[in-house]
């Protein structure tokens, strides 16, 4: 074996064992976070619980950008890229799983408590190797992956608190990622309850659309030749919105979903104002902005057979995700000690999307969604169900795929990046997702 092969050898030793002695304050951990969970940009506890950890490292902390962010820098002080690893702070809603914060639903049936407990995990293990590496890394907790309570982040929005809807596009607004060069993290896979990693590398992308009909109120049984209910017009539109699913092609990877958040007020009165949250999803931006338009028309037919007016307004989502294979085929590797043959699959394409799609249109990027985790994400029965398989092999996975990276005077980041060409500058991407705020 070459000499450089050895040394990584003896380092990734060091480091797994250095997160083997932290192996149960990991577990309490994320199990801590399980308990608490909060929804994004309200992750005040967990954040300060992840500060008050990578400080145990002895790693410089800062807090509180795009309202709940925490990072903390380990530079080598040997000029190097530097590589951000990035666990997810908040949670979903779901007022039936057993942790659920029985006030806010709050539940971390995405695992997000997982990829916390991972990047800490990295941290531990690469502090320990720090001075044999060249660059930077800084361990980022980040706000707001889910898309979630749209209203409520767009009262943010107007209270100047926030720009945009998701945390990592905030991020890259406040120039969190301009001296990154690449970004890693992991997510749980749904259904995969031992070690295991999902080979898939592509995912979904979106935007995010509100629509609001607004009718007249009168009285339901008395009167109703005098209102305009905007309720028929929200159902009409839905079933024009269900009509167009036939002419989704497979291979766009289209999914168009909606909740309705205020469907009226009284029971005896007409209802005057009805309002959804959609998402318009597909697998390339053409293909969503497309479906987009198509959507829209088909909302706003819903009004106009009723005489309710129509207001869509389109937000700006999340970027599909373009991975970096070069990064995933390094974490494959460093994979194998610890995930079994079988362990491996390729799940193919991920219909639902991540926010590190936008980084990944930027810089290079990985997300392979590893296991631990039992039932399906964002159900109630998803659960962790073997934290060593969850937190412990993914972190020491990714630890040393940083090792293999900036170990050698970081020569394979360095490769990494001399061969890849990102699909858009920062300029650009913030152009076109403020963009979609401009959408008529
Ligand atoms: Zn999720
Ligand atoms: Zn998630």
């Amino acid at each position: 074996m070459p000499e450089t092969q050895d040394s990584h050898k003896e380092l990734k030793v060091r480091a797994f064992e250095a997160i083997d002695r932290r192996a149960e304050d990991l577990e309490r951990f994320v199990r801590d976070i399980g308990k608490h969970a909060e929804v994004g940009f309200f992750e005040t506890r967990t954040a300060a619980k992840v500060a008050e950890f990578l400080r145990s490292l002895q790693l410089p902390v800062e807090e509180g950008f795009a309202l709940t962010g925490v990072e903390a820098l380990l530079d080598t002080h040997r000029a190097g890229p530097k590589v951000a690893v990035l666990g997810e702070l908040d949670s979903v809603v779901c007022f039936d799983a057993v942790d659920a914060n029985p006030d806010t639903g709050a539940a971390h049936q995405c695992g997000h408590h997982v990829q916390l407990g991972v990047m800490l995990a990295t941290a531990v293990g690469l502090v320990s190797v720090a001075p044999e590496l060249a660059g930077k890394v800084v361990f980022m907790g980040v706000p707001a992956e889910e898309y979630i309570q749209i209203e409520r982040r767009l009262k943010l929005k107007q209270e100047g608190k926030i720009h945009f809807i998701g945390g990592k596009a905030e991020l890259i607004r406040l120039g969190r990622f301009d001296d990154v060069d690449m970004t890693m993290m992991i997510h749980a896979s749904s259904n995969l309850p031992g070690a295991g990693v999902d080979r898939g590398q592509t995912s979904n992308g979106f935007v995010g659309l509100t629509v609001r009909y607004t009718g007249r109120q009168a009285h339901a049984a008395a009167s109703p030749d005098q209102g305009i209910n905007a309720l028929n017009a929200a159902v009409l539109g839905i079933s024009a919105v269900n009509a167009l699913r036939e002419t989704f092609r497979d291979e766009d990877h289209v999914r168009v979903h909606f909740i309705i958040t205020k469907g009226g007020d009284l029971v005896n009165c007409v209802p005057d104002d009805v309002r959804l949250e959609a998402y318009v999803r597909a697998s390339s931006v053409p293909v969503i902005e497309e479906t987009l338009a198509r959507v829209v028309r088909a909302f706003k037919a819903g009004g106009d057979a009723i005489g309710a007016g129509t207001e869509c307004r389109v937000l700006p989502g999340m970027f599909p995700l373009a991975g970096c294979p070069a990064l995933y085929e390094l974490f494959y590797k460093n994979s194998e000690p610890f995930v079994a043959r079988e362990g491996f699959f390729d799940g193919g394409h991920m219909s639902g999307s991540t926010d590190m799609g936008d980084i990944s249109q930027i810089m290079p990027a990985m997300h392979p969604m590893t296991g631990g985790m039992d039932g399906v994400l964002h159900s109630a029965e998803a659960r962790v169900t073997d934290y060593d398989a969850a937190v412990i092999v993914p972190g020491k996975t990714m630890a040393a795929t940083v090792i293999d990276l900036l170990s050698d005077d970081a020569v394979a980041a360095r490769n990494v990046l001399s061969t890849f060409s990102p699909n858009l500058t920062k300029d650009e991407y913030l152009k076109k997702l403020n963009g979609y705020f401009e959408y008529v």
